[in-house]
């Protein structure tokens, strides 16, 4: 089954990118210590750490660079999860596991902007800061208690007042929110383009166009077979995300692959000193996300989903133009001009998974929106699954694959779900 991506990233990052990786297609037999399946920023952070570590590296990629999630993301690097914080997950995974795990993903900024600094990637990398305004009182007091959990764990963050919020974004509309400090975002698109360069210099061969299309077990050995060549290797890392095929059947199902929509404005000039004027991102806290960000040029970048998908390419931008035309009356009411999508894995629970077999093959997937930073904090993890470290010392405990319940069904009916989110998020306000 065909999975990856046909049509090209976001129109709008790859138009700002200044970072541009040309791989080749795979052609002939190789043989190497581990192959990553997937050339999104996922597969590349654990591919740079396991060149790193002294394996001989190939990475496929079926498209191209930054095809999926990562070239179309709207770039907001969050330190958080999408629906537990560190008390949740200490419930959930009591000692060591649960501790291990909220560690990474309190410094997954940092090794995100650690490998922007460390190869000189030029993405319009800014750390000005996250933020998330709460639409409702009952939202506010959870957020501020979530921002003193975080804080507990060293994360630097803060409750911000109504006023404060106000101040940071240029609109009334929120009743205050919480910031972490470590936050930003970045051009994903060159980012992960930057990646691929820096996988290149740390010795990893990158193919691109080359999919890999089965994988056989040959004597001890995987045999990974492209169009026009295969690559053996002892083991498979799989980086796919929520474009997964039947490499691997059972991960595949472990996921709702969710259709999200990106649009933005054009330059905004003076208009866009007074919006986010300390130049952060932002994502609130309804169930339908309102998020937005700047990117260098002066655009308004924001997104959504919607439950029915005919005509989304002018239905999604006139939805999010006038929700910002609602936070920023100055605006005009419909402000957005370049579209464009992608496909986010989510997870039951909202919780990322890792998979591991006795046989060589390991994977995570489900990233629920929030992978740019968790995706590169999972590359040391991969490293260290390929490598064979204990499940109990692994930042994320490997667990078995269990499908997502009625599967078929949860995958064509999942975005249904969004009425029901936004009842919700105006019973709230
Ligand atoms: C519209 C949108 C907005 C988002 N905004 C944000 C945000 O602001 N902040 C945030 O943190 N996260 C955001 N996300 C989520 C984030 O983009 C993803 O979590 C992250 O990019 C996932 O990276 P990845 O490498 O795991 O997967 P992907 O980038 O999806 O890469 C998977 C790759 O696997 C390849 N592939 C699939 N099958 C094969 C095969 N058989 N052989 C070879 N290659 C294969 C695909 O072509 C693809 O390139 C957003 C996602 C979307 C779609």
């Amino acid at each position: 089954m065909r999975s990856w991506p046909t049509d090209p990233p976001s129109p709008l990052w790859t138009a700002l990118s200044r970072e541009r990786f040309r791989g080749e297609a795979l052609r002939g037999d190789l043989e190497a210590d581990v192959v990553v399946v997937g050339g999104g920023l996922s597969g590349l952070a654990a591919a740079i750490e396991l060149a790193r570590r002294g394996h001989r590296t190939v990475l496929l990629e079926a498209a191209t660079i930054g095809a999926g999630a990562s070239g179309r993301a709207n770039g907001q690097v969050i330190a958080a999860l999408t629906r537990h914080g560190p008390n949740a997950i200490r419930a959930l995974w009591p000692g060591e596991r649960g501790e291990r795990f909220l560690a990474m993903v309190a410094g997954a900024a940092d090794v995100l902007f650690e490998l922007v600094d460390r190869y000189g990637i030029d993405c319009d990398a800014r750390r000005n800061g996250w933020l998330q305004p709460a639409h409702s009182p009952g939202r506010l007091r959870r957020v501020a208690g979530l921002a003193e959990q975080w804080a507990a764990l060293g994360a630097p963050t803060g409750v911000l007042s109504a006023g404060e919020m106000s101040r940071r974004l240029g609109t009334f509309v929120y009743v205050g929110g919480w910031e972490h400090r470590g936050g930003g975002h970045i051009n994903p698109f060159a980012f992960t383009q930057g990646l691929a360069r820096a996988a290149g210099q740390e010795g990893v061969s990158v193919f691109e166009k080359s999919p890999a299309l089965s994988l056989k077990r040959d004597r001890d050995c995987w045999l990974v077979a492209t169009p026009a060549g295969s690559v053996r290797a002892p083991r498979v890392a799989l980086a796919t995300a929520a474009y997964t095929g039947d490499l691997w059947p059972e991960i595949r199902r472990t996921i709702v692959p969710v259709t999200s929509y990106q649009a933005a404005t054009d330059p905004l000039g003076s208009l866009a000193e007074r919006i986010l004027p300390g130049d952060e991102a932002a994502s609130d806290t309804r169930m339908d996300l309102r998020y937005l960000r700047k990117d260098r040029e002066g655009r308004l970048v924001s997104g959504g989903a919607l439950a029915l998908q005919v005509s989304a390419s002018h239905r999604l931008p006139r939805l999010v133009g006038q929700r910002l035309h609602e936070m920023f009356p100055d605006l005009p009411p419909d402000p957005m001009r370049s579209f464009w999508g992608g496909r986010i894995a989510m997870t039951v629970d909202r919780l990322p998974r890792l998979f591991r077999r006795s046989d060589g093959l390991s994977a995570w997937i489900g990233c629920n929106g929030r992978g740019l930073a968790l995706g590169c904090a999972m590359g040391p993890v991969m490293a260290d699954a390929v490598e064979g470290v204990a499940d109990d010392r692994l930042a994320l405990r490997p667990t078995d694959p269990h499908a997502v319940p009625i599967h078929p069904v949860a995958i064509r009916t999942a975005r249904f779900i969004l009425p029901w989110y936004r009842f919700k998020d105006r019973r709230e306000v």
